[in-house]
């Protein structure tokens, strides 16, 4: 990649879909969500088709699509002929790469074999399975929908149609015993899926759990035992053979590892369509910053407005190398520092990035920066710390 430009489809080029809705509002979520109720939702898919025609129309000479995510919010409420007219319209516009990762969220209500067989006509290649837990109790706290039983069923029930299957849990729940994560997460990965994203709960102010924080009806778990549960589940899951190859994100092997998310931790570039849905574009050299109305009704209107390269500001060089820094850090391809001088011309902290080496909480290799599995548990401080 040293030949290529700093910028650009050529480190990786993706569609992010968002749709805003879900059945009810879980306590932890602060994504742009939104209860789903009794709608229509003709008005939002036409706006989606709109939105990759005006964004086919500003990025005339890009490559095609090497993934295509579909987030939410919960993309299975969606009608499969919709996803399937969402990614045909994808591939008409930008073409699809042969081998393209189509990614859809779903969750465990949502899976039937006609739903599942549904994608799979639709053009979905991958299936990220939102369980969280599969304990009852966790998942009544966490306000899910669906109990372990349907969490492990709807697991057995996916991988009979898709064999690139990832798996959401959360951990680091207040008051969750050491062993009992440890047998959770044993059990979760002998369900046999080949990619795992295991989160440690975080309490956002604006959720429903920030309100219970505040009351102090919620303790959250404190930090050491956190760092704890994070090291025992590199341990469980790197001993199952699905070690970490980001923060959060464990697979089998390459081929398992979310292409779309590489795209974000390389700094590639990706449409973001759907309420409240950020990209990443290289227009002419330059790198700019897409953010989509949050709320339905606003992002259904703006969606019919041509974009025009001159609407967009360009990222800074400085906000550049800190998004190059901060998201390369997460994953163990790490970041280059040869392009971060290309981006910037300045250099990361040579001084501090030295020093973190000698602690063993970063590795270099040639020009690229890397986290040890010691330094993942402090990524964001590292990132923050090396950023010019
Ligand atoms: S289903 Fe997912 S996106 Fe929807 S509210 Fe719950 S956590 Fe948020």
């Amino acid at each position: 990649m040293a030949d290529a430009p700093p910028f650009g489809p050529a480190h990786g080029f993706g569609l992010y879909i968002h749709w805003p809705y879900c059945t009810r509002i879980c306590p932890y979520c602060d994504f742009n969500v939104y209860a789903a109720k009794d709608r229509d939702n003709g008005p939002l898919n036409a706006a989606l088709l709109a939105d990759l025609d005006r964004h086919a129309d500003l990025l005339a000479g890009h490559p095609a699509l090497g993934s295509v995510y579909l987030g939410g919010g919960t993309p299975s409420l969606m009608a499969p002929a919709d996803i399937a007219a969402l990614i045909e319209t994808a591939e008409q516009r930008f073409g699809l790469e042969a081998d393209a990762e189509i990614t859809l969220e779903a969750n465990p209500v949502d899976i039937s074999r006609a739903a599942l067989d549904g994608w799979r006509t639709a053009g979905v290649t991958r299936l990220s399975l939102g369980i969280q837990s599969l304990e009852d109790e966790a998942l009544n706290f966490l306000g899910r929908d669906h109990d372990a039983a349907m969490a492990k069923q709807s697991v057995a029930e996916a991988l009979t149609v898709f064999d690139n299957l990832s798996v959401d849990l959360i951990y680091a729940r207040p008051g969750q015993p050491r062993a009992s994560w440890k047998s959770e997460l044993t059990e979760a990965l002998s369900l046999g899926a080949p990619h795992l994203s295991l989160y440690e709960l975080t309490i956002e102010e604006r959720t429903a759990f920030g309100q219970r924080a505040r009351r102090g009806e919620l303790v959250p778990m404190d930090d050491d035992d956190q760092a704890d549960l994070y090291e025992l589940t590199q341990e469980v899951c790197e001993a199952r053979g699905l070690p970490a190859y980001e923060v959060s994100n464990h697979a089998a092997s390459k081929q398992y590892q979310s292409r779309h998310n590489m795209t974000y931790w390389r700094g590639g570039d990706w449409i973001g369509i759907g309420p409240g849905a950020h990209g990443r574009l290289t227009l002419e050299g330059t790198r700019i910053a897409t953010h989509a109305a949050a709320r339905p009704a606003d992002y259904q209107l703006s969606a019919q407005t041509p974009l025009k390269p001159a609407s967009f500001s360009g990222l800074s060089p400085l906000d550049n190398a800190r998004e190059l820094i901060a998201l390369g850090l997460r994953a163990d391809a790490g970041f280059d520092l040869e392009r971060i001088r290309q981006v910037t011309g300045s250099e990361v902290d040579l001084a501090t990035l030295k020093s973190f080496i000698e602690t063993g909480l970063i590795r270099q290799n040639g020009s690229t920066v890397s986290l040890t599995r010691e330094g993942r548990l402090l990524a964001d401080r590292i990132a923050a710390e090396l950023s010019p």
